[in-house]
């Protein structure tokens, strides 16, 4: 059994999808390669060509991203949308997840899943909105990314654990230093469920919306 981290910035961890950013790092043996949208810059373009052929010759990058919207940081939300589409089809196509990042911004993603025909799946990464937005994302293929604030009984993060389909789940560390193991302990606290039971769940969760496997 393994505690899987599904989103992380901390380098060198096994079992973990090591945020990357644009760079592969060869010793990463999982990871994920995206645009942050604070990165996205005029000729993304170029950029993307470069994410696009890493991730389809190599297969250890797990999930493209983190990808998205921020209205409180980043260029202007034109340019952040455009490196946003042109990951999420690629990410679509290579039928693997697309690690979100979304600040200030569900508008736009309900926009855009209310006009795409094919999403692809997409982990919200450190969820801790309101569950009556979760809810409302329900009918999409969003899943649900807890990380620290879950620690916290009164946070809108551990409040949305509690009622959230369990085959939306996953668990990350993101830039904190807290150990994954403790997430899933407290997940394990609020939902009554053993963590050997969640850690098996969330691989069973991953494997089930991506065609790069993991276990
Ligand atoms: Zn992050």
């Amino acid at each position: 059994m393994h505690f899987w981290d599904f989103h992380t910035h901390h380098e060198g961890r096994p079992y973990s999808i090591c945020q990357a950013g644009m760079n592969t790092t060869e010793t990463e043996t999982h990871l994920s390669l995206g645009i942050h949208p604070w990165e996205v810059v005029l000729n993304w373009e170029k950029d993307f060509e470069k994410i696009k052929q890493k991730s389809v010759q190599n297969l250890r990058v797990l999930a493209l991203g983190e990808s998205g919207f921020d209205r409180l940081k980043g260029p202007q939300i034109s340019l952040q949308k455009e490196a946003f589409f042109a990951q999420a089809n690629l990410a679509t196509r290579l039928e693997i997840p697309l690690i979100l990042h979304c600040v200030k911004a569900h508008d736009l993603l309900l926009e855009y899943l209310k006009s795409e025909k094919n999403p692809p799946n997409m982990i919200w990464h450190g969820w801790n909105q309101k569950p009556e937005l979760a809810s409302r994302l329900l009918p999409f293929p969003i899943y649900f990314s807890f990380g620290k604030q879950v620690l916290h009984p009164e946070s809108n993060s551990a409040k949305w654990l509690k009622i959230c389909p369990i085959n939306r789940v996953f668990f990350e560390t993101d830039d904190s230093e807290l150990k994954i193991e403790s997430i899933y302990q407290s997940a394990s606290l609020s939902l009554q469920l053993p963590v050997a039971r969640l850690a098996e769940q969330v691989v069973k969760n991953w494997n089930a919306i991506s065609k790069r496997k993991i276990s």
